[in-house]
């Protein structure tokens, strides 16, 4: 295992292996044509592994982070419904946040989608996690990006880490026309 994730907007080597990680995690997606490949995986502070998540793991509109948020949510006693924030559910945000967790993802968590009403920054948002490390932002071709933006206004530390973009978009040539 990688290791215990950086704490702060510097990304340290454990925080690049993990989002390697979650890269290739990313592999796992059922292809689409109208949706990227992303794989997630949220890591405690020491090191351990609390959820993972990959682009239509459980159905054809899921996304991975939403995947990962729903199973950290049924880890932490609530059920799961993917979609749903933790917060609505009951868990204490701030207690994620003290715990310093982080949420890894191949690709910036999307701010606006077509097919469920909750994006996925807002939904780690409200499951309390402060900070996020990806690979590359989100490319204008399906919805817009923003997601970064919409972290960083509300106090989220997002890490990226660009070295690793390439890979992250060589599992999303074929829908990126590359
Ligand atoms: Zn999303």
């Amino acid at each position: 295992m990688p290791g215990e994730p950086g704490r702060g907007s510097a990304a340290t080597e454990a925080d690049r292996r993990w989002l390697c990680e979650a890269i290739e995690l990313s592999r796992c997606s059922p292809p689409s044509a109208s949706a990227f490949a992303v794989g997630a995986v949220v890591v405690a502070a020491d090191g351990t592994v609390l959820a993972t998540g990959y682009s239509r793991e459980g159905g054809p509109k899921d996304h991975a982070e939403e995947v990962a948020l729903a199973k950290l949510g049924q880890g932490l006693g609530l059920g799961g419904v993917v979609g749903s924030g933790l917060a609505e559910r009951g868990v204490a945000g701030s207690e994620l946040a003290e715990r310093g967790v982080t949420i890894y993802s191949s690709l910036e968590p999307c701010r606006f989608r077509a097919s469920r009403p909750r994006p996925c920054a807002e939904l780690i948002i409200e499951a309390g996690l402060r900070r996020v490390v990806i690979a590359w932002l989100e490319p204008p071709l399906f919805a817009a990006g923003g997601g970064a933006g919409l972290l960083r206004a509300a106090g989220v530390t997002v890490v990226e880490i660009g070295g690793l973009a390439a890979e992250a978009r060589a599992v999303n040539a074929a829908v990126l026309g590359e």
